[in-house]
This record gives structure tokens, C-alpha cells and sequence, in this order.
């Protein structure tokens, strides 16, 4: 069996576990009953996981990367007239978001936010206010960018008291912090194969209000990612998706899901997340960095640390960390130079004392 060489301190792909990688060493047919029946399982697997009102939602498989998966439900969601999406954002992900939309032609109000700080709910409930047009609104849950946590359940309560449909990505959240979309009120929740579950690259998902799907038949701006009829597919053939598969990531995805009830479910992986991230915190502030985002709005899925001086050199840091066993992530904020360091994935609390004693003797020279 290969062995890794090194961690991956990163918000996806992340470090898996064994049985996890060893899951792909078989090759599945996408037609047979044995594929189907697997992805029946995780289809079923993760409304469970996304709320107690299963009978309200249906999960929703889709090839790509996350942001396929975003960009299927804005191009499939927003009605072709008369459609205009509220944009609340403070990061990159939140403005790939903005980027989404104006490719595909689709009106957007964006409410921005410093990258610093949470959405500003009170922001938001203006343009909902003033702004008859908007439809739909979206935010992002955990902005990967900067590692901050969206009010996503006051934002969707919101948008909800002005009759609108609610979208989240929750891409680096799902699986790693207790949501509950029927009571969050989210109609369109999207989250991928390799971020709090743990498997491995190769799809997104979307965990999707039933009633709200059906209303988006024949709505779709692109055929591959066309989120309804790849529904109805999934829903009429028991499991079966509209063009190839990613088989071996699907099989790897059902281990991550049974390692994840393995560990304790949701709450048990949120706490081994936030002793990471606690641990990773304290070890840093001793190593003489700051992190950026203030802790009343810090996830424990990934950290933003400032450059500790003008003389840091973040590529020496880098691979210094990465002789030692370990790969962290460079910055993505604009006003501000940082680097990140991620939580998520097979990494336990004396993974991120290893490494904090690592930094120490970089510092240390
Ligand atoms: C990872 C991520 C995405 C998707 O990015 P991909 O590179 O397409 O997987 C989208 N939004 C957020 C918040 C993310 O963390």
C-alpha cells in the first residue's frame, strides 16, 4: 500500500484515511445494480445527514468539483425570466459566485462585506427591502478564503419572511458542522465529495428542497449540468447518473460516510475540528502569528494567519513544513498577507502539535 508523505493541512483535497483510499480499488459498472444501489445509499445517506424532515429534501449527485455543483443550481435554479439573484459575499467563493451568474446571464445584487467581517444580516434585509426583483438569494456558509462563518440561518430566516428561495454553499461546512436545511430554511444546500466527509475529489452534491426542484424543469442554462434532469434521472433509474460517473470516488465517498457515523457523526467530527483548530491557535499566538479572523467568527475548518513580519518569506516557510511532513496553503485574502492552515480531513490534535512544534523550530531557525 502507498503510504502519504506528507499531511495535507488544506481545505480539500484533504488527507484520507486508508480504507477510505483502499475503497477505490475496485471497478464498478455505472449501469449495474451493485453501482445503483451504492448510490441509492448515499443519496438517502445524505438528506439523513442534512436534516430530520427527509421527506421534504432529496439529494442530488452532480460530476465536478464544487463549483460545478454551485453552478449547476445557480443555471438551473434561477428562472430564465424574471429571475434575480441576491448575492451576499466577503471572499473569493462568494464572488465566484457573482462571476457564475454574470457568464450565464443571470441579474445579481451583490451585498459585500469586508473580508474580515460576517455578512451583515441588517445589509442584506436593505436590499431585500428596496429591491423588488430579487428572487433568490445565496450566501456562502464557511468562506474558505478567509476561514470565517456566515450567519447563514439568520440570513435564510430572513430571505424567507420575504418569500424568497434560499441558497447556500456550504461547501467546507457540510459534515462538519451540525445545519439542519429544513430548519435553517435552505432550499438548495451544496457541499462536495472532498471537504468535511472526507473522500476524495470527483463530485459535488446538493441536498435540494423537493418542491423547489421540481419547479425548475426546463429551466437549465447548460445540458451536463442540468439539475433537474439529472434529479429525475437519479430518481427514475434508482441511482443512475445521466453521463459517466466517478465511480471509484463514489465508492471511496460510501466509506467516508460510514467513517464519519464511525467517528460519532456531525457532532463528534465538529469537536475533533475545533480542538484541531484550539490547538493550532494556541501553538501559533506562542509561535508569535496572529490569526486574521477575530474568534467570535472563526470555523474550525481552516485558519488565516497574518504574515508575522515584513521579512517572512512564505515559499521558505512552505517548504520547510512540507520537508517535515506537512502542506499548508497559501493566502487568498487581498487587503492583507496570509497563509492558511486547514483542520479538516484525517488530522487529529497531535497532527497539529507536530506541526506546531515544526513552526517553532522554523522560527527558531
Ligand atoms: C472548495 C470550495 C468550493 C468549490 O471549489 P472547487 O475548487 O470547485 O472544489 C466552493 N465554495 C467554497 C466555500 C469552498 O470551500
Amino acid at each position: 500500500m502507498l503510504k502519504n508523505e506528507y499531511l495535507l493541512l488544506t481545505p480539500g483535497p484533504l488527507s484520507t484515511t486508508s480504507r477510505v483510499r483502499e475503497a477505490m480499488q475496485l471497478d464498478l459498472c455505472t449501469w449495474d445494480d451493485d453501482y445503483l444501489e451504492l448510490v441509492q445509499s448515499i443519496r438517502e445517506a445524505l438528506v439523513t445527514l442534512a436534516t430530520k424532515d427527509t421527506a421534504s429534501y432529496t439529494a442530488v449527485l452532480m460530476q465536478g468539483s464544487g463549483t460545478f455543483g454551485v453552478e449547476s443550481v445557480i443555471g438551473s435554479v434561477m428562472p430564465k425570466e424574471s429571475g434575480k439573484l441576491l448575492i451576499a459575499t466577503n471572499g473569493a467563493y462568494g464572488d465566484r459566485i457573482a462571476e457564475i451568474a454574470d457568464v450565464l446571464g443571470i441579474e445579481t445584487v451583490v451585498c459585500r462585506a469586508e473580508q474580515q467581517k460576517p455578512i451583515d444580516v441588517n445589509a442584506v434585509e436593505q436590499l431585500l427591502k428596496t429591491d423588488r426583483d430579487i428572487t433568490h438569494t445565496i450566501v456562502v456558509h464557511c468562506e474558505t478564503t478567509t476561514g470565517i462563518l456566515n450567519p447563514v440561518k439568520e440570513v435564510c430566516a430572513l430571505a424567507k419572511t420575504y418569500e424568497k428561495t434560499t441558497i447556500v454553499d456550504a461547501m467546507s461546512s457540510f459534515g462538519g458542522i451540525e445545519i439542519d436545511v429544513a430548519e435553517w430554511k435552505i432550499d438548495f444546500l451544496i457541499s462536495s465529495a472532498n471537504k468535511c466527509i472526507q473522500g476524495v475529489p470527483g463530485f459535488s452534491f446538493i441536498i435540494a428542497n423537493k418542491e423547489n426542484l421540481q419547479a425548475c424543469k426546463g429551466q437549465a442554462r447548460s445540458l451536463s449540468l442540468d439539475l433537474y434532469d439529472q434529479w429525475k434521472t437519479m430518481e427514475e433509474r434508482q441511482g443512475k447518473w445521466r453521463y459517466t460517473s466517478p465511480t471509484h470516488t463514489v465508492r471511496a465517498f460510501k466509506q467516508a460516510l460510514l467513517e464519519l457515523e464511525e467517528e460519532g457523526g456531525v457532532q463528534a467530527r465538529f469537536a475533533r475540528y475545533t480542538q484541531n483548530q484550539k490547538t493550532l491557535v494556541h501553538g501559533m499566538t506562542q509561535n508569535g502569528f496572529t490569526p486574521y479572523i477575530d474568534e467570535a467568527h472563526q470555523s474550525p475548518m481552516i485558519t488565516s494567519f497574518i504574515y508575522p513580519n515584513e521579512s517572512f518569506d512564505f515559499n521558505e516557510f512552505y517548504n520547510r513544513l512540507k520537508t517535515e511532513g506537512f502542506v499548508i496553503y497559501p493566502g487568498k485574502v487581498s487587503e492583507k498577507e496570509t497563509f492558511r492552515i486547514g483542520n479538516i480531513g484525517d488530522v487529529y490534535p497531535h497532527d497539529i502539535e507536530r506541526l506546531v512544534e515544526a513552526v517553532k523550530q522554523y522560527i527558531n531557525g
